[in-house]
């Protein structure tokens, strides 16, 4: 099974729903992620303004 992403906050979600946004942002159709351990020393994160640890889509449509 596919995992989904959420389209607000880009976080690839294991369960059926963001646990911010809930089940409406979700979107099989993303790809690549990157995972952040330490939002506040990655560059990646604060291009996508990140601030919570976890795995986050690269891409999502
Ligand atoms: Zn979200």
């Amino acid at each position: 099974m596919k995992k989904s992403a959420c389209r607000e906050c880009h976080r690839v979600i294991d369960g059926d729903a963001c646990p911010i946004h809930g089940k409406g942002t979700l979107t099989e159709d993303w790809r690549g992620y990157a995972v952040i351990l330490d939002p506040g020393e990655s560059e990646i994160a604060k291009k996508m303004k990140i601030d919570t640890p976890g795995k986050y889509a690269l891409k999502v449509r």
